[in-house]
């Protein structure tokens, strides 16, 4: 057991970026979303790293965002590595949500999805709400049998997490019904939607990560990068870009609806309320 937020290991031309906050089912407060972030960049400064990994400790990948642990840091702020937005902790009412949120959840994530060295998330257990938002933006993801995918924000009257790639990474209807139900999906009809890429036993989740990266490793460095922008840009002409800021703002309407008519931001909803609403 480590007090590191995220464990960094080489195996051959792959970095595996671990979360290590078990305890919490990896869930981000805000100082695990910096780690994770100078993980990245170091890997992709390394030369000698071909594909990046990213993991987590324990039973589970991620819990989503830090709404309850003590360690919950919503109120501090970080030394950034890029930043998309000023400090927000001497901030108030939207600007401080918006700000916070723009850095620490939206951009951060846009620019993990854009790192150009491929990257893969190994799957287990909860994937749930800002959980996704990892996976998302990965570029590949396998997945354990056990594995399970949820975003009940909506039970705070919020249209979905910040990064909000559900119809692009789900058909539009099964976007609608993630979102509108809570529910989870196995990772079975995650990998038959392509969401997920492969299902494997759960004792084989690294091994079987760490194969696939050593197939893509074997790849040249700039070929990957120019296939992985070719794809990234596809999908932005699709229209993803646009759709995440346009949702941006409907998200930071609900925050703010939410903290002029509830005890919160979060419409007074806690790890324990949501876990009441859950299928669970
Ligand atoms: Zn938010």
């Amino acid at each position: 057991m480590s007090d590191e937020l995220v464990i960094v290991t080489r195996r051959g031309p792959v970095a595996v970026v671990t979360m290590n906050r078990p305890r919490y089912r990896n869930a981000q407060n805000v100082a695990l979303t910096h780690a994770i972030d100078r993980a990245f960049v170091a890997a992709v400064e390394d030369d000698e790293v071909r594909v990046i990994v990213l993991a987590g400790a324990g039973e589970h990948f991620s819990a989503g965002h830090d709404i309850g642990t003590p360690e919950r840091d919503i109120h501090h702020d970080f030394p950034r590595v890029a930043t998309t937005a000023w400090p927000h902790a001497d901030k108030a009412g939207a600007e401080a949500m918006f700000v916070r949120e723009a850095e620490a959840y939206l951009g951060m994530c846009r620019r993990w999805r854009d790192l150009p060295k491929p990257t893969i998330a190994a799957v287990q257990g909860a994937c749930v709400a800002g959980g996704l938002m990892l996976m998302w933006a990965c570029d590949l993801c396998v997945a354990s049998e056990d594995a399970f995918f949820a975003d009940p924000v909506v039970r705070m009257g919020i249209p979905g997490v910040e990064y909000f790639a559900h119809p692009f990474v789900l058909p539009p209807r099964v976007a609608k019904e993630l979102l509108f139900t809570g529910d989870r999906m196995d990772a079975h009809r995650a990998a038959a939607l392509g969401m997920v890429n492969r299902v494997v036993p759960r004792e084989r989740l690294l091994d079987e990560a760490l194969a696939l990266a050593d197939r893509v490793a074997q790849m040249p460095r700039f070929g990957l990068m120019l296939t992985k922008k070719a794809v990234n840009q596809a999908e932005d002409r699709m229209g993803l870009r646009d759709t995440m800021d346009a949702t941006f703002g409907l998200h930071h309407l609900a925050h703010a609806h939410n903290a002029l008519t509830a005890p919160d931001h979060l419409g007074g909803q806690t790890v324990r309320s949501m876990k009441r609403g859950s299928t669970e």
